[in-house]
């Protein structure tokens, strides 16, 4: 633990980069870009033109995509928890 601030400084620059790199990881998953695929990632089940036209750069069928989505809500207590209260009023 000698000579300090210099390592401090490296350690939270390391920090923010995995935290930078964990947000840009979780933005990619909740907004898919580029192509969209003909068959979902997660099953391999044939996904809908319509859907791939409505979702741009859509990677999962509907069934995999709520699934995540539930995952992610779970996971997102703490919001939910605030709009709850908001409702209980
Ligand atoms: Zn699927």
């Amino acid at each position: 633990m000698a000579g300090g601030w210099a390592r401090d400084g490296a350690v939270s620059e390391q920090i923010e980069a995995s935290i930078s790199d964990e947000l840009a990881r979780m933005q990619a998953q909740k907004r898919p870009q580029g192509e969209s695929l003909t068959h979902c990632a997660e099953c391999g089940e044939p996904i809908p033109e319509k859907r791939r036209v409505a979702l741009p750069g859509v990677k999962l069928c509907l069934d995999c995509q709520q699934e995540r989505d539930g995952a992610f809500k779970a996971r997102g207590g703490v919001n939910r928890r605030g709009s709850k209260d908001s409702q209980l009023k």
